[in-house]
């Protein structure tokens, strides 16, 4: 019986997870949820784009310097690891959940060589397996052959109210209309882009998250993910 479990643990193919999505679809809690059941990692390629976006405005570098940014990418040690974010060793997890943080990322990762860069760390943080990692291009671009796609989508009012209401995301008193603005530009930088637009993967489990409780997304995906281990 021991033996059994043993071999069962030693042989357990370690997934891929790849949860893409628009903002406020829920994926940062149901990603970071479903790597504590299985005790993977959790990756939040979002804050990464946040992160370099961050570090470029303090370096007064221009938004659509591309050359600048992505040099910045591809130099700046950057970790997302456990939900604190940091680069070059400075702890930015609140300062990148601004408005102008949103505004920034999404400017930065139109960039094609900035994607390009955090592509390739996307890509070697997590071949190895043993990964949830969220985004908007994980199942299209960065693992398009991760073992279980999801795509998170959710009503433009319901993610607006989320957004409006989570305690992460500072950015003072903006009401939901406000909100609800700002993340239909951003849904339109996002989706219109040159460089991997968001789409949803032709093989992606779409999860519409509008009106269910987080658990019920949660019991979805692990259900799925079992599926693949057994
Ligand atoms: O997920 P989050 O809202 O934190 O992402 C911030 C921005 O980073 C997004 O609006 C999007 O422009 C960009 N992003 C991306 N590709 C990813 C993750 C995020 O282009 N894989």
């Amino acid at each position: 019986m021991l033996f059994d479990l043993f071999v069962a643990f030693v042989v357990m193919k370690k997934l891929i997870i790849a949860i893409d999505g628009p903002s406020g679809a829920g994926k940062g809690t149901v990603a970071r949820t479903v790597s504590q059941h299985l005790g993977y990692r959790h990756i939040d390629t979002g804050a990464m784009y946040r992160a370099v976006a961050l570090e470029a405005v303090r370096d007064g570098l221009a938004l659509d310097d591309e050359r600048a940014v992505a040099e910045l990418a591809g130099r700046a040690e950057i970790t997302v690891d456990g939900g604190v974010v940091s680069i070059d060793g400075l702890d930015v997890t609140r300062a990148i959940r601004t408005p102008e943080a949103d505004k920034a990322a999404a400017s930065v990762a139109r960039l094609p060589q900035v994607r390009e860069v955090l592509v390739a760390r996307q890509r070697r943080i997590g071949r190895q397996g043993g990964v949830v990692m969220e985004g908007r291009d994980i199942g299209t671009v960065v693992f398009p052959d991760a073992d279980v796609k999801i795509y998170l989508d959710a009503s433009a009012e319901e993610r607006a109210r989320r957004r409006a209401s989570d305690p992460a995301h500072s950015g003072g008193q903006a009401g939901q209309a406000a909100v609800a603005e700002a993340i239909e530009a951003r849904d339109k930088s996002d989706t219109t882009r040159a460089v991997s637009p968001l789409t949803v993967a032709a093989d992606a489990v779409r999860i519409d998250t509008t009106a269910m409780p987080i658990q019920a997304v949660v019991d979805t995906i692990m259900k799925l993910v079992k599926e693949k281990l057994n």
